[in-house]
């Protein structure tokens, strides 16, 4: 199944909780989840039994979500944190995490996951000072990822509007519009509402 390009607000909504996908309109009134808190569709509003696989099977598919996966790129990640050395939970959202596009979302540079996908696409994301344009290439300690000249502009914007979020420890902004990997990332420092053994227990069973 390809990825998921339709209304973004919807996968809130089906998830049950706000996954924050849309940067700035996900603090304000206009919050599609905030409005209608019950999963879109006809049957939205009916009451579904809960099981205990269909708690994991949300978890893995928030999971994938959040960071805008499709199913079998997750799939991938979750094989190669199962054949890493450590907890596989925490290995999995460490890939996650390493993923440029989420870099340039925790930088402060775009607003939202799907906004530093696009910046990718296009083009406008220097890494190590050459351009890159694959959002899921992984970052490891060193690596600098900076913008092209001509949307600094853009991101500067962007870093204001999220003044309040806190870059993680693992990252540092280290000049204009230009940000550096300083550490792996530690699942105490990632802040994430995802529960990871939920989502090692879906795979697991
Ligand atoms: Fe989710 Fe943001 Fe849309 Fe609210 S505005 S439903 S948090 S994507």
């Amino acid at each position: 199944m390809g990825r998921y390009t339709g209304p973004a607000c919807k996968l809130c909504r089906r998830e049950g909780e706000k996954l924050f996908l849309k940067g700035e309109k996900c603090a304000t009134e206009k919050c599609a989840f905030s409005r209608r808190s019950y999963a879109p569709g006809q049957h939205g509003k009916v009451r579904i039994k809960v099981s205990e696989y269909r708690i994991r099977l949300r978890e893995k598919q928030k999971a994938r979500r959040i960071y805008g996966l499709t199913e079998s790129q997750f799939e991938r990640y979750f094989d190669l944190a199962s054949s890493a050395k450590g907890a596989t939970g925490e290995k999995l959202l460490e890939i996650l995490e390493r993923r440029l596009d989420n870099v340039i979302y925790r930088l402060g540079f775009a607003l939202s996951r799907r906004a530093a996908r696009q910046m990718i696409h296009n083009g406008g994301v220097l890494f190590n000072g050459r351009k890159m344009d694959i959002p899921s290439h992984q970052v490891k300690v060193g690596d600098v990822c900076s913008v092209k000249p001509k949307i600094v502009k853009l991101v500067k914007g962007s870093v204001e509007k999220s003044a309040d979020k806190v870059v993680p420890s693992w990252l540092a902004v280290s000049g204009e519009a230009e940000g550096k990997v300083v550490a792996m990332p530690k699942r105490e420092d990632i802040d994430s509402i995802l529960s990871e053994l939920l989502i090692v227990e879906y795979y697991s069973r």
